[in-house]
């Protein structure tokens, strides 16, 4: 069992930052994933509001979050975080689907997974059709009608980007108006390979023995279904915090709750990013949360002595 000064859980943007100025403290940092360090920015084609970037790709921008980090000492370590156990109110275990780390600060940062429309065809089709991914899965589509399902700003930013690779973007919506930035909005209602279907609830994707060949939704009290050769969905977030139950730290939908700190109700836990309860969930926001936890897990230590 290795043990850390401070491990971090999850190296999207959030973790990338408080592992960053954890180390930048001289403090010893895990900084563990199961997957691609970056997160969501891995899903995201143009980061068009990220203060000294015109525009970056998300990827790219990971990257170079990435080498900050390692850059300042920081240790990468993969694994599956499946739970944390308190052995004290100072020495945390994080249990991992290969290892066990132990640690003194834990900051989590774990994150959001898009939400799934639930209904019939939608996991029969995932990946045959079904994406929630546009840059993952746009290219698939070049020449084919796609339909997105949405009204954030990810729909229509990811509905943007699409537009420029496949032949025409419906995108479906429950209301009669877009939730998105209103430059986003702008963007799209002149985009020429954009229409929009309002007041619109997906009630079943289907297709044939092996595609998607349609959305049927529901509109005004009618059924009605469209064609399309692939369906987009951003219909928002679920947090990913089921493996901290034991803390009791989460409200009842799953985000965890921390005060202006970024603390948790346990001592020494923190938590950042999208995985918290806040208002806005965004690159900048997770990077901010991430600065206050690097920082104050540093002066948790030193308390400690
Ligand atoms: P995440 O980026 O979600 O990273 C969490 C990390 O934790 C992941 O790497 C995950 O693998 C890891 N993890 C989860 N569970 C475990 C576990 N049990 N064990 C180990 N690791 C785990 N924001 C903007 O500011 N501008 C944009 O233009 C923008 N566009 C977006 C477009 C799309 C399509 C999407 C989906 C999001 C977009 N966002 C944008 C939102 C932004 O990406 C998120 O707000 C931000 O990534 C949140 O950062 P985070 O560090 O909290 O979590």
């Amino acid at each position: 069992m290795k043990k850390y000064d401070v491990v971090v859980i999850g190296a999207g943007p959030g973790g990338m930052t408080a592992a960053l100025y954890a180390a930048r403290a001289n403090l010893s940092v895990a900084m563990l994933d199961r997957g691609v360090y970056g997160g969501q920015m891995n899903n995201t084609d143009d980061i068009e509001n990220y203060p000294g970037f015109t525009s970056i790709k998300g990827p790219e921008l990971s990257e170079k979050m990435y080498q900050s980090a390692i850059n300042s000492g920081v240790e990468f370590v993969y694994g599956d975080v499946q739970q944390i156990t308190l052995d004290s109110e100072q020495v945390k275990h994080i249990k991992t689907d290969s290892d066990e780390l132990i640690a003194n600060a834990v900051i989590i940062a774990t994150g959001a997974t898009h939400r799934k429309l639930g209904v019939p065809g939608e996991d029969k089709f995932a990946g045959k059709g079904v994406s929630y991914c546009a840059v993952c899965d746009g290219a698939f589509f070049r020449n084919k009608d796609v339909a997105v399902v949405g009204g954030g700003d990810s729909a229509i930013s990811e509905g943007l980007y699409l537009a420029n690779v496949t032949k025409n973007v419906n995108v479906i919506h429950h209301r009669d108006k877009l939730r998105a930035q209103q430059v986003l909005q702008d963007r799209a209602f002149n985009n020429q390979k954009m229409d929009f279907t309002w007041n619109s609830n997906v009630k079943e994707i289907v297709g044939d023995d092996t595609y998607v060949t349609g959305v049927k939704v529901q509109r005004n009290g009618h059924d009605e279904t469209i064609p399309t050769s692939g369906v987009f969905i951003y219909i928002g977030n679920v947090p990913n915090s089921k493996m901290f139950a034991n803390l009791n730290i989460t409200d009842e939908q799953g985000w965890i709750l921390t005060n202006d700190e970024m603390e948790t109700s346990v001592p020494g836990i923190f938590a950042i990013g999208d995985v918290r309860k806040k208002k806005l969930r965004q690159i900048t926001t997770a990077v901010g949360d991430g600065g206050i936890a690097g920082q104050n897990a540093y002066e948790y230590l030193e308390q400690l002595g």
